[in-house]
């Protein structure tokens, strides 16, 4: 079939991460740069990307990514009006279908190609509304490079309602209130940003090259110029010795931004980094799962935002029962609506300090878990 050959012919360029609240509603992934500027966190050290060389990528490669996105849309569509529906056309994308060979036995450029019709093909079942834009910091491009993909990619397709991306905080504070206003006027709608403390020691311990003020000023901003903003936060991620002023101080910063959605992601020591090495060797001390409890309730008592807190991660706290294990927070991208719900959080995390802690999953059982 005509639109199979073509199909098989198209492919574009996928970063491996993404935020799970962007995939859980298949956003379409357009990589405008590769890996990580920074690769320093103690925490992560750019692992995630395998710590490659951070590459700008060129306005045309990814005007390219996204005229092939934008093709294999338009085939799937066409395929759909033939075949009577797109549930019959999810029986097309089938690996030993396309190329006769099982998913474990496709080649690179083969495993490209099918990846990229499966996100394309899910990105349009759900709606065909959102985007996010890859790697770790799509705002270190310059403002008018990355206005040209936006309106590049609105032109592409005129359906979108949210592009969104990840951006450090020191990306993000080099920017103007009016260039942000300009990529918000370009269509870009949501940032992540990782901001796993308020409290500067940890900051610098954790090399993470920015300051609480320097988070301030650029989450502001960012929320000014009309972004919807995510914070990440890390409990556990000053170790026993900062845990105090890890709480309080990351409460402070997100007060002071009030960002839309604070997320929380548990301190994983992760083989690969140096404070995996700092834990092994006893410089660093992890925190048992009623302590960093007991520290998130120090950051939330100590929380006053209008936002949402979510804990959308299976990382976050979970406990063994009789039938597998529970999470103790829900575990959906809309979490927790503060500040009515803070009590309720409050109470969920007091009914965990109650529960025996040699029930719940340590930090330790998750470290080779994936991310
Ligand atoms: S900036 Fe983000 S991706 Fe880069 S090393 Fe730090 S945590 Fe990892």
């Amino acid at each position: 079939m005509r639109e199979i050959e073509r199909l098989r012919e198209l492919s574009f360029e996928m970063g491996p991460i993404r935020p799970p609240s962007e995939g859980g509603s298949f956003s379409l992934l357009i990589r405008v740069t590769r890996n990580c500027p920074w690769s320093r966190c103690k925490f992560c050290y750019g692992i995630l990307y395998n710590r490659e060389r951070f590459q700008v990528r060129s306005l045309e490669e990814i005007k390219r990514d996204i005229d092939a996105a934008k093709e294999i849309s338009d085939i799937l569509a066409a395929l759909a009006r033939k075949f009577g529906g797109f549930s019959r056309v999810a029986s097309l994308i089938d690996p030993y279908l396309l190329y006769g060979k099982n998913l474990a036995e496709l080649d690179e450029s083969e495993l490209k190609n099918f990846q990229s019709i499966v996100n394309v093909f899910n990105w349009v079942i759900s709606g065909g509304r959102t985007v996010f834009l890859q790697d770790a910091d799509s705002l270190i491009l310059p403002t008018e490079k990355l206005v040209e993909v936006l309106v590049y990619l609105r032109q592409a397709f005129p359906g979108l309602r949210r592009i969104t991306s990840y951006a450090r905080a020191k990306s993000l504070a080099r920017r103007t209130l009016e260039e942000l206003r300009e990529l918000r006027a370009a269509g870009l709608s949501r940032l992540h940003v990782g901001l796993e403390s308020g409290d500067d020691e940890v900051l610098k311990y954790v090399d993470k090259g920015v300051t609480s003020q320097e988070i301030i000023l650029a989450g502001r901003r960012a929320k000014d110029a009309g972004f919807e903003l995510s914070l990440y936060w890390m409990p556990g991620l000053g170790g026993r010795a900062m845990t105090r002023q890890h709480a309080v101080n990351t409460a402070k910063v997100l007060n002071e931004v009030n960002p839309d959605f604070v997320r929380t992601r548990r301190f994983i020591p992760r083989r690969g980094t140096p404070l995996y090495e700092e834990w092994k060797s006893g410089a660093f001390q992890l925190l048992s799962p009623h302590e960093e409890l007991r520290e998130i309730r120090m950051m939330i008592e100590n929380l006053e935002i209008t936002g949402r807190v979510c804990f959308d991660h299976y990382i976050n706290p979970a406990y063994k029962t009789g039938y597998g294990y529970s999470w103790l927070f829900k575990q959906d991208y809309e979490g927790y609506k503060f500040p009515d719900e803070k009590p309720k959080v409050l109470e969920i995390i007091d009914y965990g300090l109650r529960l025996d802690e040699a029930l719940y999953v340590r930090a330790e059982d998750l470290i080779d878990k994936p991310l």
